[in-house]
């Protein structure tokens, strides 16, 4: 994060049932400040960790029944053990524990929430320094690498650990793949910074092609999953566009799974790729956090 100036970040916040948006300022080695509804708190001069900042905005927003929907406030998020005045990010330690290939991986702490997000009640774990972390998304070098996933069949298995075990089924020697592309995305909700396009692949055929797209912001390297389903468009132009935050260890998941597709725009493939996209997507409508696009994001 560039701290020269004050940047200001779209961040939803959530009291009970009810959830709104709101903004929190940031500046280097200098108070934090957050506001939601009628409620504006600054936090303490002190520190020069933006970690002690935030939390104790934190803090004082829950005397007021708020708390933000960010990766900050989220149990399975670590703060990094030498964390330094620049630095705001920590990592996610969220994965699925029958995944081979998860390691903890940077996000912001402002990142948005996604459907795995569980309100932390304890102070912040912190990050032991000899554990190995992913490089961040937008620095993810090596997204060939693959590892054999033994199979396992657990008796009463959750939706979620069946659309696993579906996954690595489907999951064996990848094709060839056509070159990872680089594109430009739309702005992330929270930073208002372009995002970079991962993986795009189109679902389905005619006209209820359904185009998945998986982005990421390289400032608070949020990974979002989206598909815009085409046959909607007309109809239904609330439900044609959907936007996910997804955890970046199933980002990974999904970069690979689309690097295993020749033809990722060819909706009439039938390949694990299409079918894990198409599913995936399936499963984010029924049990993701979808959020809304919020282009009001402001930078001063
Ligand atoms: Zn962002
Ligand atoms: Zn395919």
């Amino acid at each position: 994060m560039a701290f020269w100036r004050v940047e200001t970040y779209t961040v939803a916040f959530a009291r009970e049932t009810t959830e709104q948006i709101g903004a929190v300022r940031v500046r280097q080695q200098a108070p934090w400040e957050a506001e939601v509804a009628d409620v504006s708190v600054v936090s303490p001069h002190a520190s020069a960790s933006p970690f002690d900042h935030f939390e104790a905005l934190t803090a004082q927003l829950a005397e007021h029944g708020w708390r933000p929907l960010v990766c900050g406030a989220c149990v399975h998020f670590r703060r990094p053990f030498d964390d330094a005045p620049d630095n705001w990010k920590g990592v996610c330690t969220w994965g699925e524990p029958e995944d081979p290939v998860y390691i903890p991986t940077p996000r912001a702490l402002l990142a948005p929430a996604c459907h795995r997000f569980m309100f932390r009640e304890t102070p912040m774990e912190i990050v032991p320094a000899d554990e190995p972390i992913a490089a961040s998304a937008s620095t993810r070098a090596d997204t060939e690498a693959t590892i054999a996933i033994q199979a396992s069949d657990a008796p009463h298995a959750s939706l979620w650990q069946r659309f696993w075990q579906w996954v690595k089924r489907l999951w064996q020697s990848p094709a060839p793949a056509e070159e990872p592309f680089s594109h430009v995305g739309p702005r992330c909700p929270t930073c208002g910074v372009h995002t970079v396009v991962d993986a795009r692949l189109t679902c389905g055929g005619g006209q209820t092609a359904v185009v998945c797209t998986l982005f990421h912001c390289t400032h608070c390297e949020t990974t979002f999953f989206d598909t815009w389903n085409e046959a909607l468009v007309e109809t239904a132009p609330q439900e044609a566009a959907r936007l996910y935050v997804i955890p970046p260890s199933l980002a990974n998941v999904a970069v690979r799974m689309w690097r295993s597709c020749a033809t990722p725009h060819n909706h009439t493939c039938d390949c694990q790729a299409h079918r894990w996209f198409a599913h995936f997507g399936q499963f984010l409508y029924q049990e993701g956090r979808r959020i809304e696009p919020r282009t009001h994001v402001s930078t001063i």
